[in-house]
């Protein structure tokens, strides 16, 4: 399927200075005619490094994402950055709901909802992050959880071809823990349906990566579940051997 092609993502968090670009040199040359044929292969440092990574990456198959932009174009919103600037630096994906964002900056699904669109409108390909906490997991709503994100935060209007969606369990984010592969087939199957509710043949088409402590050791188990589509790699992604190394999973 075409439009699941999978994409194994790198999201740098607030990590990386200009010294940082080496790594992005060695991505985009390890990106290798064998892997470029299976996979896309995107990687999101931080906006102050967009635009250095845009010129270093002209050329290659590798694409940049920005991590979170602002609802709107432009305007008295001091200290953001719109989708629209993350183009216009560079980027073709951005990452919007991350759980990082959610907790720290009490962003709602509406918000994220917002930030989807904005991304749409700016000709960006959004992210879209929904997963649990520990403890919702614990008193069994992690179904009820990730249906409402879904239902709230991910923009019914949008070709599935022109949206990624990434399950990340907030227990795992970080913290080394991973579900088991039945638990992530699980997950991943639910929110397809859930997916497929917004419209017919969505759920098929929509690509849905799992994030959360993916790492060289166990990227092969994890992508190869059903209804994975690929990876959204924090950690691992700071260097390109073990993100290349993940990619080489597929
Ligand atoms: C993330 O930030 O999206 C993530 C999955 O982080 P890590 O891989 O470090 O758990």
């Amino acid at each position: 399927n075409f439009a699941r092609r999978p994409l194994v993502a790198g999201n740098w968090k607030m990590n990386g200075l200009h010294a940082a670009l080496s790594e992005i040199d060695a991505i985009a040359t390890g990106f290798d005619a064998g892997l470029r044929e299976k996979i896309d292969l995107l990687i999101c440092p931080p906006a102050t490094l967009l635009a250095a990574a845009a010129a270093r990456l002209e050329g290659t198959d590798v694409a940049l994402g920005g991590q979170d932009c602002h609802a709107q174009v432009s305007g008295a919103h001091t200290g953001d950055v719109s989708a629209l600037m993350l183009a216009d630096a560079g980027a073709r994906f951005v990452i919007v709901g991350h759980s990082e964002r959610r907790a720290d900056h009490g962003e709602s699904d509406g918000l994220v909802l917002a930030k989807a669109r904005a991304a749409l409108s700016a000709g960006l390909m959004p992210i879209v992050c929904i997963g649990e906490t520990r403890g919702e997991r614990d008193a069994g709503q992690a179904e009820s959880v990730v249906a409402a994100q879904i239902a709230g935060s991910l923009p019914p209007e949008a070709p599935p071809e022109r949206l990624v969606v990434a399950y990340e369990p907030v227990w795992a984010i970080g913290t080394g823990l991973t579900p088991t592969p039945q638990d992530v087939a699980r997950m991943h199957g639910f929110a397809r349906q859930r997916i497929e509710a917004l419209g017919p043949g969505k759920g098929a088409a929509t690509r849905i990566l799992y994030g959360g402590s993916v790492k060289p050791e166990n990227a092969r188990e994890l992508l190869r579940v059903s209804d994975v589509d690929g990876a959204l790699v924090g950690g691992a992604s700071l260097k390109a051997k073990d993100f290349l190394a993940i990619a080489a999973a597929y």
